[in-house]
C-alpha cells in the first residue's frame, strides 16, 4: 500500500469540512445523494489512511456514527501527519470535531484559503488587463472600491446604475456582474445587511465573523444597511470569495491609508500602485515604502500562497520595477488580524515561510511598520 501523500490528507480535510458544514443562507443546497456519497468517501479515505499506517481494523470507522466518534476522539496528527507538521504542538493533539460537532480551530487552520483567493484573483487580473488597455489607472481603485458593502445584495439595474455613476464603462458592467456576483434568485426581501462585509445580518453574524466584530468594536461603527426588494426582481450578491479577497481587505487597507496620512512627514500614500503590484506606496522625504497587505486568517495558508504563487513572492523579494529597492518592500499584517488571531501569528508566519524557503520575505506588523516609518521620518538611525 502506498504511503498517503499531502494531497490525500488535503482531500480528507475538505471532506470533513463538507461533512460538517451547514448550508449557508442562500447557497444552493447540495443534493442529498452527493452528501452521502462524500461521507462514504471520507470514511473510505480514513480507512485507507489507517490501514496504510498498519493500524488494527477494530479501530477503523465503518459507519457514520463511528466516523463522528473517530473525528471527536482521534488527534488530527494520527491521520493527517504531514499536514499537521505545520501546526503548533498543542494543535496537533486536537481533534477535528469539538463537543458540539463543530470544526475545531486545528482543523480550520488546515483548510486552505488560497483556492478561493486564486479563483477571484483570475477575474481581478482580467479586469486589470481591461483597465491597462483603457489607459485609466484610476479605474483600478474605483473598481476595487465598488465592491463595498452597499453593492452587495442588489438588483442588476441598481448595480449597473452605481457603476455608471462611477463612470465604469457600460461595456464592462455585465462582465463584472458575471465574474464577481452570484444570483440568489428573486426573493422577497426586506433585510438588514452587515455594514462591513455586506452579508445578511443575522443574530449570530457579528459573533461568527471575527473580522466584522472587530471592526464594529474598534475604529469603525457603521449602521446596518437595510434593503427591500420586489418579489419579481432578481437579486445579486457577491460571490463569497469577493468578500474574502476584496471587501474585507479593502476595509483594512483604507483604514491603514487614512491612518498613515495622519503621520506628519508622510508625503503621499498611493493605493494599489503599479496596477495593484502592491497595496500601498508610502512616500516620505527620504524613503519610499512598498507594502503588500495580506489578511489571511491562518499563517499557514498565507505561507502556502507565496510558495505556490512564485510571482507574488518574487514581487516581495526582487521587484521588477527599477525604482523599487527590495529593502523597501514589506509584507504587512494588519492590526485586526493580529488582534483577532493569536499573538503568535507573526512568529508562526515566519516559521511557515522559513519551512518553504521564503524567510527572506520581510514580514512586519502594522504597529511595527508605523514605528519604522516614524523613525525614518525623524531620521534617527
Ligand atoms: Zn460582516
Amino acid at each position: 500500500m502506498n504511503q498517503p501523500t499531502l494531497a490525500d490528507e488535503e482531500i480528507i480535510v475538505h471532506l470533513i469540512k463538507d461533512f460538517i458544514e451547514r448550508e449557508g443562507l442562500f447557497k444552493k443546497s447540495d443534493k442529498k445523494y452527493s452528501k452521502v456519497k462524500k461521507t462514504r468517501e471520507l470514511i473510505r479515505r480514513i480507512q485507507y489512511m489507517e490501514l496504510s499506517y498498519g493500524r488494527v481494523v477494530d479501530d477503523i470507522p465503518q459507519t457514520i456514527r463511528d466516523l463522528v466518534n473517530y473525528l471527536k476522539t482521534q488527534p488530527i496528527s494520527r491521520y493527517l501527519p504531514l499536514l499537521s507538521q505545520d501546526l503548533d504542538i498543542e494543535l496537533q493533539k486536537e481533534f477535528a470535531l469539538g463537543r458540539y460537532n463543530q470544526l475545531t480551530p486545528a482543523i480550520l487552520e488546515l483548510i486552505t484559503e488560497d483556492n478561493a483567493h486564486e479563483q477571484i484573483q483570475k477575474h481581478i487580473v482580467a479586469l486589470r488587463e481591461k483597465i491597462i488597455k483603457s489607459g485609466k489607472e484610476e479605474f483600478y481603485e474605483i473598481c476595487r472600491f465598488f465592491f463595498a458593502a452597499e453593492n452587495n445584495f442588489e438588483t442588476r439595474n441598481n448595480l449597473k446604475r452605481r457603476m455608471t455613476k462611477l463612470k465604469i464603462p457600460a461595456s464592462w458592467q455585465d462582465e463584472i456582474i458575471q465574474n464577481f456576483y452570484v444570483s440568489v434568485g428573486n426573493k422577497k426581501l426586506s433585510k438588514e445587511f452587515c455594514p462591513y462585509c455586506g452579508n445578511p445580518l443575522t443574530n449570530e453574524h457579528l459573533e461568527t465573523s471575527k473580522v466584522c466584530r472587530h471592526f464594529k468594536q474598534t475604529d469603525f461603527f457603521f449602521k446596518p444597511i437595510t434593503k427591500s426588494f420586489n418579489i419579481t426582481e432578481e437579486v445579486y450578491c457577491f460571490d463569497e470569495k469577493v468578500v474574502k479577497s476584496i471587501v474585507i481587505p479593502n476595509i483594512g487597507e483604507q483604514r491603514l491609508r487614512d491612518l498613515l496620512l495622519t503621520i506628519p512627514g508622510v508625503i503621499e500614500v498611493v493605493m494599489y500602485p503599479y496596477f495593484d503590484s502592491y497595496d500601498l506606496k508610502v512616500v516620505t522625504k527620504t524613503r519610499t515604502f512598498w507594502i503588500d497587505v495580506k489578511d489571511y486568517q491562518y499563517p499557514r495558508s498565507l505561507a502556502q500562497y507565496f510558495a505556490k504563487e512564485y510571482k507574488q513572492a518574487q514581487k516581495l523579494l526582487r521587484p521588477r520595477q527599477t525604482d523599487i529597492r527590495s529593502e523597501d518592500v514589506f509584507l504587512l499584517i494588519p492590526k485586526h488580524r493580529i488582534e483577532i488571531s493569536s499573538d503568535r501569528y507573526l512568529k508562526r508566519l515566519r516559521t511557515n515561510l522559513e519551512n518553504r524557503n521564503l524567510s527572506r520575505i520581510k514580514v512586519i506588523s502594522e504597529g511595527d511598520f508605523i514605528k519604522l516609518l516614524k523613525k525614518e521620518i525623524k531620521g534617527d538611525y
